[in-house]
């Protein structure tokens, strides 16, 4: 596309959270289905023939259940991130059990690829004031970066306020690389990922990232491969997982259009993983 040459210059990160649909955003009790694996294989496929590489934010529960996702993810030559191991809400969590959870996932992903991760993004975005401890405990074990803060005053996530761009947490030397918005009339929007790349119309979602490359900032783009799979939900449903129509209605609409949307995305703008637009990889 002529119009994003201008901004080809600059890297954004490409994120995926590796989870499996009804466990990490229905109910965290539930069963990790296969679908999981067959989502993987699809988006593995388009960033191959894309020959993008991105970050993979893995849940400890999902990889433990399916041994085999993070060694073709890791062969296939992407960065592998931690996305904790049960998917609890850091918020709900005591300093003690983030850091048993933490310490669970990150020895899984060094069990299954031989590599410890550097990178960790909170389920559901789910650091905020209330949990300054977090930064310090993921400096200790190791990671260098984290993608959980989304700087907008969210109904169920986000610190309003918060830096919108790369940064360096003020009590620790962990690096923040918060969750890409869009500043209009004095409030930031969320733009670049799940439900919003999901609903919002295409040309936002580049016009937002093209504007915060102008100015001289890299984005992040989150995605799930379970977003792909367009009738999981209602497929769900009918075998009687607990879904009610609502969440499958929601959860449901434009899945069919994500796969386009993401193509788009890497045909029009520069991707890596988060590590390598930050400097962390060797
Ligand atoms: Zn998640």
């Amino acid at each position: 596309m002529t119009s994003a040459r201008s901004t080809q210059t600059l890297t954004n990160a490409l994120t995926i959270d590796l989870e499996d649909w009804a466990q990490a955003a229905v109910r965290d009790d539930l069963p990790i289905t296969s679908r999981v694996v067959k989502n993987l294989a699809r988006l593995l496929d388009l960033l191959d023939r894309k020959g993008v590489r991105a970050t993979f934010f893995a849940l400890g529960k999902a990889c433990r259940e399916h041994p085999d996702l993070l060694p073709a993810i890791a062969s296939a030559g992407h960065e592998i991130a931690t996305h904790g191991f049960g998917h609890e809400l850091v918020h709900r969590m005591t300093p003690e059990s983030f850091v048993a959870d933490l310490k669970r996932s990150i020895e899984l992903i060094e069990q299954q690829t031989g590599r410890r991760p550097v990178g960790y993004r909170a389920p559901a975005f789910s650091v905020t004031r209330s949990t300054p401890w977090v930064g310090p405990i993921l400096t200790e074990h190791g990671i260098r970066y984290s993608s959980s803060i989304f700087p907008i005053a969210g109904r169920r996530y986000g610190i309003a306020g918060a830096p919108r761009f790369p940064h360096r947490w003020p009590t620790c030397d962990l690096v923040e690389f918060p969750l890409t918005t869009i500043r209009r009339l004095g409030r930031n929007f969320p733009v670049a990922g799940g439900g919003y790349l999901r609903l919002l119309p295409g040309r936002i979602v580049s016009g937002a990232i093209r504007e915060v490359n102008r100015g001289g900032h890299p984005a992040v783009v989150y995605i799930h491969p379970y977003e792909m799979d367009v009738n999981e939900p209602s497929e769900l449903r009918r075998q009687g997982w607990p879904i009610t129509w609502r969440k499958c209605v929601q959860q449901s609409m434009f899945r069919g259009r994500v796969q386009g949307r993401l193509t788009a995305l890497l045909d029009s703008f520069r991707f890596s993983t988060m590590a390598s637009v930050l400097g962390f990889e060797d």
